[in-house]
């Protein structure tokens, strides 16, 4: 079963289309990956999808509601979490009071105990500074911190922008464990933009390839880490 069906989206900002009729599916617990070079429109993807663009055309259903028209706020409460390029975390708020702002749109309004608890297991880094400044944190913990406030309003699918973009690889692979985990033991559905093709196909079960605004590619993750075209383009190999 699809959790998110997008037909014929085009979206971009005012008079420029920058998405051009992109139509895919994610599958219910899976983990789609968006591949695609410097401006290829994956940001702008998931911008649309999360209800930032208005102009947005085509058909997005996502758990059986048509999304294109509401506001992003509504879709967050639907279960639709956008952890953006950048992290978007609040600097002069402490971890702590970061991931109380993550559970606000949980029914409870707070986070539990136990969430809590299981996001500094999930992330020990962020438990450790609790009661810092987010601003003070480094990269690979704002990450971590940006994703256990999307993890704890419970979404059915999780859009993330390049959660690799500047960190050290030791953290990147830290970070994506703690990813397959949450995916494999919650169910959790994502979608995965990023520029490094490897990461991504290697945590996916199926990619599309964005080139100019239009998906030129797609297969299960594993076949498209095979296909020579691909390797060339996008793995340096
Ligand atoms: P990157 O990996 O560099 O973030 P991307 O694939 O995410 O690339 P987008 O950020 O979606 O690409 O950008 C796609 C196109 O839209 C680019 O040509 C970019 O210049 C343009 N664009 C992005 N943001 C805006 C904006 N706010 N206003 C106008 N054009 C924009």
């Amino acid at each position: 079963m699809s959790v998110l069906e997008v037909k014929d989206l085009t979206a971009g900002y005012g008079p420029v289309r920058v998405l051009h009729d992109v139509t895919f599916s994610i599958d219910t617990g899976t983990v789609a990956a968006v591949l695609g070079a410097n401006g290829a429109g994956k940001t702008t993807l998931l911008r649309a999808l999360s209800g930032m663009l208005p102009g947005t055309k085509g058909t997005v259903t996502f758990d059986g509601r048509k999304l294109v028209g509401m506001r992003t706020e509504r879709i967050a409460r639907l279960g639709l979490s956008h952890v953006p390029e950048g992290r978007g975390t609040f600097p002069d708020l402490t971890v702590e009071e970061n991931l109380a702002v993550g559970a606000l749109l949980s029914p409870a309004g707070r986070p539990s105990r136990a969430d809590l608890d299981r996001m500094y297991e999930l992330f020990p880094p962020l438990a450790r500074r609790e009661h810092a400044q987010a601003g003070l944190l480094s990269g690979g913990e704002q990450q971590m911190l940006a994703l256990a406030r999307a993890l704890l309003g419970r979404p059915k699918l999780l859009l993330l922008d390049e959660p690799s973009m500047g960190l050290a690889p030791l953290v990147v692979r830290q970070i994506f464990e703690v990813l397959r985990t949450v995916v494999a033991d919650e169910g959790l559905t994502c979608l995965l933009v990023e520029q490094n093709a490897q990461l991504a196909l290697g945590m996916a079960d199926y990619a599309y390839v964005l080139t100019v605004g239009e998906i030129t590619a797609e297969g299960p993750a594993a076949e498209l880490a095979d296909d020579q075209a691909i390797r060339n383009s996008y793995l340096a190999l």
